[in-house]
């Protein structure tokens, strides 16, 4: 028997993910990326997995030819847009051609409203084809943040890696705040029109005409994808009174209210065509809503949440009609051994359109971890089928997110994302990986902190505890370092310039501000000091022990709970006016 070669048989084996073909595995373990089917990077189906359907966008074009407006419409004509040649130089697997092929099948969507085009947006796609995307969510509320504190989270997103942002503001200036967000931004802007419809105005006030001015208010200002929440019919409200936790989508929520207050089928779904036809002018892009989707593991993959994705899928379908792009929204909280069938659902209800999903969370009991329960959850969607993956902050479910929040998401997202891309082996993917691999086999911590996805904050953990340039580092220590060992076994080329020596260890460069900071924050808010701060606000907010704060929404109407907070609590931060620091 030879030792050196087990001769076991690998299973078959996609392409190799690191373009230079180099390395000890062989790549990626998923189908071949073939561009130009529904199966262009995709897992392998388990058995009893629902098929990709049999057809496209092209199976719902109008038969009535019309002056092209959407990027649809001119990929359905064959033509080339300056957006999906930029397309396919930031996504360098892709040739132009294929981008405007994907986009014809409905796989791909290039949002890109035509105003925001003109006010500095750089246009991305979203599809199976591509690299998985991210968004990141912002926006004020009623009690929290304000314009400036909203573009300075835009800032924040781009900079850490968000692909898209939504801007999902219930409070301040909406108008204001959206203008100045999209003008600001280079990603597409995303927005839910159903919250600022109902600003100023009772719900049940909700009509027809408020409903299409706002969508084409929004279209007009360069939104460049909408959710709308049509999906959720009358016809479904009765499957959710078993849940645990009902209805979680605050469009969900608020349309069911309106139809069960008019009896009446959901407005959006009623409209579907005439704001199909105001979207098409400007060529904003449908992020269908999923205002169904479960609130917690016990309600996932229920009739409820079937129910409405088959709607959505008749809905993808009239959109396409329409010469509009749609992606299609998803779960939320999802177990982990449920999440390939939801993908590979809607690929076959929606015929493929990109799917967008939030998370999904594979556990519920871990609220202020929320960024990791739902990541984990993420790079499973991506790896099976979804193609932009909203992100989920420390925050979710328990407050507004704060600037390092959504720094926490844009990060925890960009580790699903990647990981799902490296493992549907998309071309190119894994080449840093490789890179920082090289650079950290050679113990060349310069190049180690260059490669990293965020450098401060790798240097200042290496500097932290030694801040010499060694051939080890402070984890293992030199007598067990194993890459040092391993280094001297392999004799590897170090990677370090010609004075380096291994007797004399240089200082390495001194911490930035940045990194300094990092370091200074750590641990800054411990246990005690977090309660400490919670109770005072409990107490500027008048919550005796074991009561509701005075603007809980059983002891005050929204009104009177609003006036609380705002005479009581610092907006920005939520801590109480009169509060000393933390550490007092
Ligand atoms: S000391 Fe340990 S952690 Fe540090 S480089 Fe060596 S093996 Fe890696």
């Amino acid at each position: 028997m030879n030792r050196a070669d087990p001769g076991f048989p690998l299973p078959p084996i996609g392409g190799d993910p690191s373009r230079g073909g180099v390395g000890t595995t062989p790549g990626s373990f998923a189908l071949p990326g073939r561009v130009g089917g529904p199966l262009a990077f995709s897992s392998p189906d388990t058995p009893g997995m629902p098929a990709p359907s049999t057809k496209t966008a092209w199976d719902f074009a109008p038969a009535e030819r019309r002056e092209p407006i959407t990027q649809l419409e001119h990929a359905r004509l064959g033509r080339l847009t300056p957006e999906m040649r930029r397309v396919a130089e930031r996504e360098p697997h892709l040739t132009p051609e294929q981008v405007r092929d994907e986009v014809a099948a409905g796989r791909m969507v290039i949002p890109a409203n035509r105003v925001h085009l003109g006010l500095g947006l750089d246009p991305m796609c979203i599809g199976r084809a591509s690299r998985t995307k991210v968004n990141a969510n912002m926006g004020a509320s009623p009690v929290s943040s304000g314009t400036e504190e909203e573009v300075e989270k835009l800032r924040f997103a781009e900079r850490w890696g968000a692909d898209t942002v939504m801007d999902l503001s219930t409070g301040g200036d909406l108008d204001a705040t959206r203008e100045a967000i999209v003008g600001a931004a280079s990603v597409p802007i995303g927005t839910v029109p159903i919250y600022s419809m109902i600003v100023g105005r009772r719900l049940e006030d909700l009509d027809e005409r408020a409903i299409l001015e706002t969508v084409e208010h929004q279209a007009r200002q360069g939104v460049d994808y909408f959710t709308i929440h049509a999906g959720v019919l009358r016809e479904h409200l009765p499957l959710v009174r078993d849940r645990l936790i009902g209805i979680v989508s605050r469009g969900g929520s608020l349309l069911a209210r309106w139809m069960l207050h008019h009896q009446r089928q959901n407005p959006m779904y009623e409209l579907w065509d005439e704001i199909c036809e105001i979207m098409r002018r400007y060529d904003v892009t449908f992020s269908i809503g999923d205002g169904l989707r479960p609130g917690g593991l016990a309600d996932a993959t229920d009739r409820a949440q079937l129910a409405e994705l088959q709607t959505l899928g008749e809905l993808t379908e009239r959109a396409w009609r329409h010469g509009v792009q749609v992606m299609v929204e998803g779960p939320g909280h999802v177990p982990f051994d449920q999440i390939e069938y939801n993908m590979k659902l809607e690929r076959t209800l929606c015929h493929g359109a990109p799917f967008y999903v939030l998370g999904p969370l594979v556990t519920d009991m871990f609220p202020g971890y929320d960024h990791i329960t739902s990541c984990i959850g993420a790079t499973a969607a991506a790896y099976h089928g979804a193609s932009m993956l909203c992100y989920v902050t420390p925050k979710e479910h328990l407050g507004l997110p704060k600037k390092d929040d959504v720094k926490q998401g844009c990060v925890a997202y960009r580790i699903a994302a990647h990981a799902a891309d490296v493992a549907l082996g998309i071309p190119g993917s894994r080449e840093r990986d490789d890179e920082l691999t090289r650079a950290r086999a050679a113990l060349n911590w310069e190049k180690h902190f260059e490669l990293s996805f965020d450098p401060d904050l790798a240097r200042a953990f290496h500097d932290e505890d030694l801040d010499v340039d060694t051939d080890f580092c402070a984890m293992c220590g030199h007598d067990w370092c194993s890459v040092r060992i391993s280094k001297e076994i392999q004799d590897f080329v170090s990677g370090k310039d010609e004075r380096y020596a291994w007797d004399a260890p240089r200082v390495s460069a001194a911490l930035s501000a940045e990194q300094r900071a990092i370091l200074e924050k750590r641990g800054v808010l411990g246990p005690e000091q977090l309660d400490r701060l919670a109770s005072k606000t409990r107490q500027a907010m008048g919550a005796a022990p074991g009561r509701h704060a005075a603007c809980h929404s059983e002891a005050a109407s929204p009104e009177r709970a609003r006036q609380l907070q705002r005479e009581r609590l610092d907006p920005l931060t939520l801590e109480p006016l009169d509060a000393e620091g933390p550490g007092a």
